[in-house]
């Protein structure tokens, strides 16, 4: 992780326990950010709001329907989550319309489709920050991690990119088994959708390098309402270096 990000993101929690108390009430409505720790802060308080009840809800109205068919869309993020539907991606953050781009599919995975699309948000929307959130309890991640008979369909095809990462976990904590494997895949598979995207994206490296989008990964808490944040990816810098993917552009 950059130092410069590192520290943005330490400085951004602090900030959001801080700020705690006052941003429980506080409207979603304000003009959406374009820095990248602005928009991450403006997540963590969406989130805290919702996870103790108090969301707003003020970027359902009809008027901000009026505002972003008039405006046209501007999202401040990019979200890849899991199509599980205890995953309501804007509601946990406790945004509105045309606040949040998101991409749901099975597992949280990036392959074609969904790399595509986030790059339409990271490239064409230029949403500052982009998030892979992976949730607890994760039936693609639990299938992967016990071997279930999927019943064959395109449900194999689908969860294999998660495959990698539990060969990572496996690989790192040969005795994990039950709830506890299935935990630690679900973060490893959030690193490895980063992965995945860094490797297939060039545009999404090239504005990493350059601090246009910063990519993080969390995971959502199904029971508690929370999201734990995991920053940005530990390999990220060798990940974005075209160099490494032999690319002159
Ligand atoms: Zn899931």
């Amino acid at each position: 992780m950059k130092k410069s990000v590192l520290t943005k993101y330490i400085i951004c929690c602090l900030v959001s326990l801080i700020v705690f108390v006052g941003m429980m009430g506080a409207s979603g409505t304000s003009a959406n950010p374009h820095d990248p720790t602005d928009a991450l802060l403006k997540l963590i308080a969406g989130n805290v709001r919702f996870s103790s009840g108090q969301s707003a809800h003020s970027d359902i109205s009809a008027e901000r329907r009026k505002q972003v068919t008039r405006g046209g869309q501007h999202p401040f993020v990019t979200v890849i989550a899991c199509s599980d539907s205890r995953v309501p991606v804007e509601m946990l953050f406790d945004q509105g319309v045309g606040d949040i781009f998101v991409i749901k599919v099975a597992g949280n995975v990036c392959n074609t489709d969904e790399i595509g699309s986030i790059e339409y948000g990271v490239d064409h929307l230029n949403t500052p920050i982009m998030v892979v959130l992976g949730h607890t309890h994760c039936g693609a991640c639990t299938a992967v991690a016990t071997g279930a008979d999927v019943h064959g369909g395109s449900i194999p095809d689908l969860i294999a990119p998660i495959k990698p990462a539990l060969e990572k976990v496996q690989a790192a904590n040969p005795r994990l088994y039950g709830k506890a494997l299935v935990s630690a895949l679900v973060e490893a598979n959030v690193w490895q959708s980063i992965e995945d995207l860094f490797q297939r994206s060039s545009s999404t490296r090239r504005r990493t390098n350059d601090g246009r989008v910063t990519v993080v990964g969390a995971v959502y808490n199904i029971e508690t309402g929370t999201v734990k944040w995991m920053g940005t990816h530990p390999e990220e810098e060798s990940l974005v270096s075209d160099m490494k993917y032999n690319v002159w552009e």
